[in-house]
């Protein structure tokens, strides 16, 4: 592999991918080498780097392995700093690269997505009142609660949010200093102060910001030297009531390794969390989704049922959700056929066995005894009239069918009985299933049920 052939290659890239997707992602890199199967790449940014790595990896390597069937892996990192390190991006936890602020001026905020604006925000019920806080936050008005915590697990959007907050705060308020960036930047530059002996510089830039929001706050967790520093920012802020938004994946009271000075500052604005993705609200980011898919590749159609599908299986990150999208349109325009059911099964057959429920024993046991009308603990328990008996040879002949336990396994959880009472009690129901049609109709209402 050469730079010239990396040239050529991109533009077979651009054909795949569409203009936009080839402008945002694909162009900002640039090709290093190819050393021992692993082709590396310059990134301007590790946001950048990430994002390629899980939308376009597949891609690119496969267009690669055309010219030099040996590259095996990619990796993207952010050039070497003048100190002479270089950071892989690959991994979640790694440095991100900061441009060393000049002393005394202004430092950079991080760089901002400009995809991340409250328009393509979709909301619902799950994530309702994290987007009117941020709103409200984004406002500029006067400081209502501080600090805004917002919540939640991964790909529930607060990064999203706390870069619309930040768009928007610099558009209504080109007066405010508005400062975001992840609490892991937060410790980098710390660290760098401290070693470059710019502490002065830095508690000066930080108090000198109208607006703080660091994302991923429990990153300082067990980071004492950078807890306290983040706590006395945090004071001096608040001291001159200043906007600080935080963001972490847990309620503060939840962050393990926390000083409880720091989490009860934490916990005194307002914190609010995002729910999981519900149904609905899947759906909907899926049709706005597709509408930015749409003007990558144009003429490209969806059949209905493909994201009804999506949304019923691919679990609540919604990051997930759009790498799917993403990849979906991408292998459709490299076969060059619509996307319907197959072609979605096809592509996303990784991702949707990932994504497959796992029904644990406990949820078969009181679907079953929901249905019949028994109590938990009759179904459990030791009674052996017919009336308890036959509901708990259906929950075992459903735990053997629908989870992984072992005959053994399935006995403890049923109060202890032995594998051979479950053998026996999956073989009757088998034989009732062929003779009785009301068991049949069970089995198969409680297995949907079950599969929901
Ligand atoms: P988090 O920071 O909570 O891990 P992100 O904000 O990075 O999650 O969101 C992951 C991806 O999902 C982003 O591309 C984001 O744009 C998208 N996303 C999450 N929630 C929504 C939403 N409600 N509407 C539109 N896109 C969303
Ligand atoms: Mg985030």
């Amino acid at each position: 592999m050469t730079k010239e052939k990396w040239g050529q290659l991109r533009q077979r890239l651009l054909k795949t991918v569409g203009q936009n997707n080839y402008t945002n992602w694909i162009e900002p890199i640039e090709f290093r080498a190819a050393d021992d199967g692993i082709a590396t790449f310059d990134v301007p940014t590790n946001f950048l780097g990430n994002y390629v790595n899980q939308n376009f990896a597949d891609l690119i390597l496969h267009e690669l392995k055309s010219e030099d069937p040996t590259v095996r892996r990619l990796e993207f990192s952010v050039p070497a700093q003048a100190d002479g390190t270089a950071e892989t991006t690959n991994k979640a936890t790694a440095p991100r690269a900061v441009p060393k602020p000049a002393s005394g001026s202004a430092l950079a905020t991080a760089p901002l997505d400009k995809r991340f604006t409250f328009d393509t925000f979709v909301v619902g019920k799950p994530n309702e009142l994290a987007h009117a806080a941020a709103r409200r936050v984004a406002e500029g008005g006067p400081v209502t609660f501080n600090p805004l915590f917002l919540y939640g697990g991964v790909g529930l959007g607060k990064t999203h949010l706390m870069h619309a907050i930040a768009h928007e705060l610099r558009q209504r308020r080109p007066d405010l200093n508005v400062l975001y960036l992840s609490a892991e930047q937060f410790m980098y530059r710390f660290v760098q102060a401290l070693r470059d002996r710019k502490m002065m510089d830095f508690k000066e830039i930080f108090r000198s910001v109208d607006v703080l929001m660091v994302d991923d706050v429990q990153f300082i967790a067990g980071k004492d030297s950078t807890q306290e520093e983040f706590f006395h920012t945090f004071n001096a802020l608040v001291d001159q009531n200043k906007q600080i938004i935080i963001s972490a994946d847990r309620a503060p009271g939840e962050i393990k390794d926390l000083e409880d000075r720091v989490k009860s500052r934490l916990q005194c604005g307002l914190v609010v969390d995002l729910h999981p993705t519900d149904y609905e609200l899947r759906l909907g980011i899926l049709q706005c989704k597709v509408e930015q898919q749409k003007a990558n590749y144009p003429g490209l159609e969806i059949e209905a049922g493909v994201l009804e599908f999506l949304a019923h299986r691919i679990s609540t990150n919604v990051r997930v959700l759009e790498g799917a999208l993403t990849r979906l349109f991408a292998f459709a325009s490299l076969v060059g056929r619509e996307i319907n059911m197959e072609l979605t099964q096809d592509c996303l057959s990784d991702v949707l066995r990932a994504s497959e429920r796992k029904i644990t024993v406990e949820e078969i046991q009181r679907k079953v005894s929901d249905h019949y009308n028994i109590r938990l603990s009759d179904m459990i328990g030791p009674k052996r009239l017919r009336s308890y008996a036959r509901p708990r040879q259906v929950a075992m002949y459903l735990c053997k069918k629908m989870t992984s336990r072992s005959l053994p396994e399935i006995g403890r959880r049923f109060g202890g009985r032995d594998h051979t009472t479950v053998m026996h009690g999956v073989k009757r129901i088998e034989e009732l299933k062929s003779q009785d049609g009301q068991i049949a109709e069970d089995l198969e209402l409680l297995r949907r049920a079950l599969e929901e």
